[in-house]
């Protein structure tokens, strides 16, 4: 046991020297350093760099979160207040540190100091993969980004204009699901194709479910037909949504 922090401190040193070196090719190749502020949208998961006279763009991962009052790091997957679909990607983070018994990966919140907020990210980039990292202090909170790709204005724009506005959870992708299914009723869950939380969807490709009866009617015609689609009366939710009535759903195969 006594082996086991040493080997970790080994192991997140290689990821921070890892790190260091193309973080300071990405900080030259987008100049980061020299825009006067910064505006994030967990919404869109992006990330705009501005001052005057230009701006840029990146798609981020939420990484986690280091608070200046408590000393706590959080990883982005146990954050609760935040939106941002892909924070679910640092569960690989999260799996991978189960495997190694590293508690620092695996535990939701750790203790630690002004290091650990960029030992973190290290460790994510090193695993979850990206172009760089960036780092912005909101309030007592600093908050960690990995960032996947520069996009253009329209691009942003774009993804903001497909999100739905939902009551519960803000602005999100859409989702589409059959009027049976909710969090409250065990209805089965069918999907179009296998999903899971955060995931990269193509442009082609929408989270779309429906319920057991759905799929009986479905089938009948060996796919949707004006019938079937009568009969599911397919409505929107947003993402979020659509993953907690999947949890509910597939929990109650447990019991
Ligand atoms: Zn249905
Ligand atoms: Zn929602």
């Amino acid at each position: 046991m006594i082996f086991r922090p040493l080997k970790y401190k080994k192991f997140a040193q290689k990821a921070v020297d890892k790190l260091q070196e193309s973080q300071s090719e990405f900080r030259a190749k987008y100049d980061t350093d020299n825009y006067a502020s910064w505006f994030y949208n967990q919404s869109s998961e992006t990330l705009r760099l501005y001052s005057d006279d230009k701006e840029i763009y990146f798609r981020y991962i939420p990484v986690g979160t280091f608070s200046l009052n408590t000393n706590t790091w959080m990883w982005a997957w146990a954050n609760e207040d935040s939106i941002e679909p892909r924070k679910f990607r640092t569960l690989k983070i999260k799996e991978f540190g189960e495997k190694k018994n590293y508690e620092n990966l695996s535990n939701a919140l750790i203790d630690g100091d002004k290091y650990t907020g960029w030992e973190s990210t290290a460790i994510a980039f090193d695993i979850i993969g990206g172009i760089g990292t960036y780092r912005v202090i909101s309030d007592h909170l600093e908050v960690y980004f990995l960032l996947t790709e520069q996009i253009t204005k329209e691009q942003v724009e774009k993804i903001e204009s497909e999100l739905i506005e939902c009551s519960t959870h803000g602005k999100l992708r859409t989702a589409f699901i059959c009027q049976h299914l909710n969090t409250e009723n065990k209805t089965g869950f069918e999907e179009a194709f296998e999903t899971y939380r955060g995931m990269e969807l193509g442009e082609d490709d929408d989270l779309q479910a429906w319920c057991a009866e759905c799929e009986k009617e479905r089938l009948k015609d060996d796919g949707w037909n004006d019938e079937s689609m009568e009969f599911a009366k397919i409505k929107l939710v947003c993402e979020r949504c659509y993953f907690e009535i999947k949890e509910s759903n597939l929990d109650a195969k447990k019991h």
